[in-house]
């Protein structure tokens, strides 16, 4: 993931698309500089609805309503800058899920919740937020949202962290990792590249023997 200016301008293995909230709409897009700490995790309440149906609907709402991505089945749409607030959290004007947390909704369409994991891996990643700061939309306001993911809450913050140790390590490291423990001779390395196995493939291969190492 890249970041310039508080946009995404590039996303690894996920489809990312500018939808930005008219500067016009001052009630969803007030323009309060942000420095983000925290990411709040949404559902967004409307089955079926793809994310770029939800993503027009905020470009268009005359009220005090906005966040900052919409994740669907494949593709992130964003909907603001990470360096602005918006009107998500439902904590007031003055509430820290409001002025310092990035508002993620994730449209209810399948695949939807694999693309978050990937995506919020990245964020994380690249923006140093703590992962302890990723919360549910009801730590603000009590609100039972995201719905469909709260039940199974804390494998999901466990899958962005697996996620998160693949984002990190280079393909250079996980040869490194895999010819060491492993006793690979330089041939069999070769070989195994040869054979293409995809660098997202070897990636894994290195996470799972440094696991069984330190078992
Ligand atoms: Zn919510």
């Amino acid at each position: 993931m890249e970041i310039k200016n508080g946009i995404v301008t590039r996303l690894d293995g996920i489809k990312i698309i500018q939808h930005l909230i008219p500067i016009s709409n001052t009630l969803a897009r007030p323009q309060y500089p942000m420095i983000p700490e925290y990411i709040t995790i949404h559902n967004t309440g409307n089955p079926g609805a793809s994310a770029l149906a939800n993503s027009m609907y905020v470009d268009n709402v005359d009220t005090y309503k906005s966040w900052h991505f919409t994740v669907g089945s494949n593709e992130v749409y964003q909907e603001l800058p990470i360096t602005e607030s918006a009107w998500h959290a439902g904590d007031g004007k003055t509430g820290t899920g409001n002025r310092k947390s990035i508002g993620i909704e994730i449209a209810e369409v399948d695949g939807a919740e694999g693309t978050a994991i990937r995506f919020v891996a990245q964020l994380v990643n690249a923006t140093k937020i703590k992962i302890e700061n990723i919360v549910p939309h009801q730590r603000w306001s009590g609100k039972y949202c995201p719905r469909l993911i709260l039940p199974h809450w804390d494998k999901f913050i466990e899958n962005i962290q697996k996620e998160m140790e693949s984002d990190n390590m280079t393909v250079q490291e996980a040869e490194k990792i895999i010819q060491e423990k492993a006793g690979l001779d330089n041939n069999t390395m070769q070989y195994l590249r040869f054979y293409r196995f995809s660098d997202a493939l070897l990636i894994k291969l290195a996470i799972a023997m440094n696991k069984l190492n330190q078992a």
